[in-house]
């Protein structure tokens, strides 16, 4: 029987490769979304199932995921919804703040938990986690960003003890940087006058218009997520491309504080 994956964010990106991907392998997609009634693509196809999910919502949470279990049983859980700020930690507002942790991990943590008796009684289940490289090391004015995926690396690795013991997997994806909406519309850009000319240093490297031209297809972390939720394996990580294996491998090779004076060096000449 064909196997059912619950993805968060299928609007875009990430989610909505990942959605089309899991699709072409013949598995049954529940891809849910703030606002499913302005998605034309997914609806298109055959197995694919909208339901809405605002991750930020915990009734919402707890009705969606109650009607996707009532449509059968579910295989994978995909948290994939997030979203990036990326500025002065001063210049962000109290909202702001929130948001991204309501968003990023209070939405990753009470959908999983809402999940987990499903996923008890049939004595299997995935929970795979979109984290990022930024999950492993820190990168200038992400701080926000790191707080919420540094969160997301401990949480899994602690709550994989409970779970493995009932037959449940639980792993996180890193993947670098990606050609998708992250970069775009999604990204929270706070501004303060006193890091201005720090924060423009920042983004001529990080922006780069090289950088944003070798961003990944949003394929190439579908592939691993399908790995992820096929191998079978109690793997807890999944690092995607050459560049992250090589920055992560780095930071372990040199320690944290030699990695810190790197960046530190590349990004503001120290
Ligand atoms: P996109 O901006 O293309 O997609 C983000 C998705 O998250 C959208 O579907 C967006 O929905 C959704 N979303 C945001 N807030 C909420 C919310 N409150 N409830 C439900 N959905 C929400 O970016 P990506 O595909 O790149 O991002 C996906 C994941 O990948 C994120 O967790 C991100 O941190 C991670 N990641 C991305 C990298 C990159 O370089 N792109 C690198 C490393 C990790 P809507 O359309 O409604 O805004």
């Amino acid at each position: 029987m064909a196997k059912t994956i619950f993805i968060t964010g299928a609007s875009s990106g990430i989610g909505k490769a990942t959605a089309k991907f899991f699709q072409q392998k013949g598995w049954n997609v529940i891809a849910t979304m703030r606002n499913p009634e302005n998605e034309t693509e997914l609806t298109q196809l055959e197995n694919v199932t909208l339901l809405p999910l605002d991750v930020t919502s915990f009734e919402q949470i707890k009705s969606t995921v109650a009607k996707a279990i009532s449509l059968g049983t579910i295989d994978v859980v995909l948290n994939n919804a997030g979203y990036g700020t990326v500025g002065a930690l001063e210049g962000t507002t109290d909202n702001e703040i929130e948001q991204i942790v309501s968003t990023n991990l209070l939405g990753v943590i009470r959908l999983t938990k809402e999940f987990i008796p499903h996923f008890r009684e049939n004595k299997s289940g995935v929970f795979i986690t979109i984290s990022s490289i930024g999950g492993l090391v820190a990168y200038p004015f992400f701080s926000l960003y790191h707080a919420t995926k540094w969160a997301i690396e401990g949480w899994t690795e602690s709550l994989a003890f409970e779970l493995n013991q009932l037959g449940i997997l639980i792993k996180t994806i890193q993947p670098g940087g990606t050609k998708t909406d992250f970069v775009g519309r999604s990204l929270v850009i706070p501004e303060h006058p006193s890091y201005g000319e720090l924060f423009d240093g920042f983004k001529k490297m990080f922006f780069s218009d090289e950088v944003i031209s070798s961003l990944a297809p949003a394929e190439t972390v579908s592939e691993v997520i399908y790995e992820a939720a096929t191998d079978g394996k109690n793997q807890l990580r999944y690092l995607v491309s050459g560049i992250v294996q090589t920055t992560y491998a780095r930071r372990l090779e040199i320690g944290s504080e030699e990695f810190h004076k790197e960046l530190d060096n590349a990004f503001f000449g120290k």
